[in-house]
């Protein structure tokens, strides 16, 4: 029996060009699927209305079954509240992602997800995890489309996620522990509303067990406010 491609897309580039080419090479897609974490970027979520817009797919739009603010915030557990921010160790959100997708297609089965991995991080489909389940396909990889062949293909066809893509090489969740520090200091200058969001996030986490190498947030936004101060006397400086 022929089995059903579910398009996993997040939304950034590797996944849009894997939906945009599936489509043009005429492969059958049984649906596509968008887990919105609630902590996406304003500009990814209009990028998926466009992208449904323009392919006329509607795509099925999941939600993990609490809020990730509950779950980091307000969860009941033995000795605390909410599980604090993800880390390697604590990636709860990604969980709860997998679940979603998962219990999404088993109600289509006989199932196979269709990931935008890309060809230049097919280190990632080498991972245990991902090769335990043989019910995935990495139709970049199978096609060798880069990250950077992904985003110029998506480019050409006219899609620019509003010059999100002008300022990060890969866009996740905003508020991501573990993204690159750069993207970090990015966040801080160029989306001061998400970082403050952030900080209030962190202002109601019970113990936190903190962020990237830092306590909690504040303390990484004192860091980047110190090194903005000592930016600002070395320019005067000059
Ligand atoms: S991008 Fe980061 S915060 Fe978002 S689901 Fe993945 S690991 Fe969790």
């Amino acid at each position: 029996m022929e089995q059903n491609q579910i398009v996993s897309l997040s939304g950034g580039k590797d996944s849009t060009a894997l939906l945009l080419m599936m489509l043009e090479r005429g492969e059958p897609i049984h649906s596509v699927v968008f887990f919105d974490t609630g902590w996406e970027f304003p500009q990814m979520l209009d990028h998926i209305d466009l992208l449904e817009e323009r392919t006329g797919i509607k795509i099925v739009r999941l939600k993990p079954t609490l809020s990730f603010e509950y779950w980091m915030i307000e969860r009941p557990l033995t000795d605390r509240r909410g599980y604090s921010w993800p880390s390697p160790i604590r990636r709860w959100c990604t969980r709860e992602k997998f679940n979603a997708i998962n219990k999404y297609a088993n109600q289509h089965k006989p199932w196979v997800q269709c990931i935008g991995y890309a060809a230049d991080e097919a280190e990632r489909q080498s991972k245990e995890i991902v090769k335990r389940r043989r019910n995935l396909r990495f139709p970049l990889i199978e096609w060798d489309i880069t990250e950077d062949m992904a985003l110029q293909y998506c480019r050409k066809r006219g899609y620019h996620w509003s010059g999100l893509y002008d300022v990060y090489r890969r866009v996740s969740c905003f508020c991501c522990p573990l993204q690159r520090m750069s993207d970090l200091r990015k966040l801080r200058k160029q989306f001061p509303e998400l970082w403050q969001r952030m900080l209030d996030m962190d202002s109601r986490i019970d113990k936190n067990g903190g962020f990237k190498d830092y306590k909690t947030v504040h303390d990484l936004d004192r860091r980047f406010a110190d090194e903005d101060r000592q930016m600002f006397f070395y320019k005067l400086s000059k």
